[in-house]
């Protein structure tokens, strides 16, 4: 097997970190090309020691500065700002970008690695929730693959292989309904930061972590999961299933559910998305299910998790609707981590938002980026009314 070339965008992060795992382990088939991180600058330099990249990229310029100083003679080429980001995504050695970065940020560098034929393991939900019908059309133009991630899509890619496409009926997505599923809501107001960090299955960022707290991220989950296979909202269902064994479902018209199983570790999907159709021997626990005796579902309650029910939506509206929800969304969380607002300020936020949103169609990125910011200015004014 020849050696894949990578672009890490948001190596520092939960995914990259686990994806940077993976490459350790398997240097004779991952070699990293080119990585970028926001703003943990240590980390960053620990890995680009280790990695060796020939390009890496970080937002601020002071950042790079102090890389090239810290790095001196052994400095890969150093760049910063969204050039940066786009520049390493698109870097000529680069066969797939993994798509890594958290929020709408990763869109632009996400696209740039499409355009320029890059092959895509796509972590950042956020890239199709905004931009879904513009970035499938570039990813059918350039003719890359799109491999998802995320690990309810991963499962519902794997659900589907060797299957007919039109024998679809519905597909399943699960959720663990986070640290909140059993908490009476009716103490919902006094959730603390603290209590909202505290998932119960899976470790990841601070954004996504918040999201599942809400359930926004089934919901994000929804949006991308209508882009990726290509089926409306009302043939995507989600189950909530605390234990996070099944990763999600496929139903096929004879009544046939197809799932992928396995332990709640994100190295599973990262790993298939880097080397699919080959499976890589990992080293992590077996699933084994005779030990954890029974794996139990139900429906997720609309009053509990008015997020979802936004995202869904949202969806319906369709155009640009997605992409005021995300920034809506992106906002809110970010005041919540602040500690600036309340958790059920975060859907309140978000649904006046939506509500005064004016759909449009969505012609090019910019007009993504336009709607963006239009929503994270009009929720930020909405702030000051939370107390
Ligand atoms: P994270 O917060 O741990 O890491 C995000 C990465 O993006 C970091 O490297 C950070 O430095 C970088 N970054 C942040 N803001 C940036 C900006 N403005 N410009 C450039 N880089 C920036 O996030 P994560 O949990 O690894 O999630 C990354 C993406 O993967 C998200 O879209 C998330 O929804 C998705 N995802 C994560 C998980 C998980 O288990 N963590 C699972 C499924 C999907
Ligand atoms: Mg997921």
């Amino acid at each position: 097997m020849a050696v894949k070339n990578l672009s890490i965008l948001g190596s520092t992060g939960s995914i990259g970190v686990s994806t940077l795992e993976i490459v350790a382990a398997h240097p004779d088939r991952f070699r990293v090309v080119a990585m970028t991180a926001g703003y943990n600058l240590e980390l960053f330099l620990e890995q680009v020691k280790m990695f060796r990249p020939e390009v890496v990229a970080v937002v601020a310029a002071g950042d790079a500065e102090t890389l090239r100083q810290v790095l001196g003679s052994e400095a890969p080429e150093i760049l910063s700002g969204v050039e940066g980001l786009v520049a390493c995504a698109g870097h000529p050695d680069v066969e797939m970008a993994v798509s890594a970065i958290v929020g709408a940020a990763g869109l632009v560098p996400t696209m740039a690695a499409i355009e320029t034929g890059k092959d895509i393991a796509l972590a950042n939900k956020e890239t199709l929730v905004t931009a879904g019908s513009l970035v499938m059309d570039a990813v059918r133009a350039a003719g890359v693959k799109l491999y998802p991630v995320d690990s309810e899509h991963s499962a519902i890619f794997q659900s589907l292989e060797g299957h007919r496409e039109k024998d679809v009926r519905r597909l399943i997505l699960t959720a663990s309904g986070g640290p909140f599923r059993d908490r009476d809501p009716h103490t919902f107001s006094g959730i603390t930061l603290e209590d909202a960090l505290a998932h119960p299955n899976w470790n990841m960022g601070r954004k996504i972590t918040i999201d599942s707290a809400t359930m926004m991220n089934k919901g994000l989950e929804v949006i991308e999961a209508h882009w990726l296979f290509d089926l409306p909202g009302d043939q995507i269902d989600v189950h909530i299933h605390p234990q996070s064994i099944v990763h999600s479902m496929v139903e096929y018209v004879d009544g046939s559910v197809i799932a992928q199983l396995g332990i709640p570790d994100m190295k599973t999907p990262i790993a298939y998305a880097l080397s699919y159709p080959e499976r890589l021997p990992l080293d992590l626990p077996p699933l084994d299910l005779c030990k954890l005796g029974e794996l139990t579902f139900r429906e997720p309650d609309p009053q509990r998790f008015p997020c979802l029910d936004l995202a869904y939506r949202a969806l319906a509206a369709g155009g640009s609707a997605p992409a005021a929800l995300n920034a809506a969304n992106e906002i809110a969380v970010g005041a919540f981590l602040d500690n600036r607002i309340n958790f059920v300020d975060i859907p309140e936020l978000i649904g006046k938002t939506l509500d005064k949103h004016e759909v449009i169609n969505l012609g090019n990125i910019e007009e993504v980026l336009q709607v963006d910011r239009w929503a994270r200015e009009e929720t930020s004014n909405n702030l000051k009314s939370c107390t």
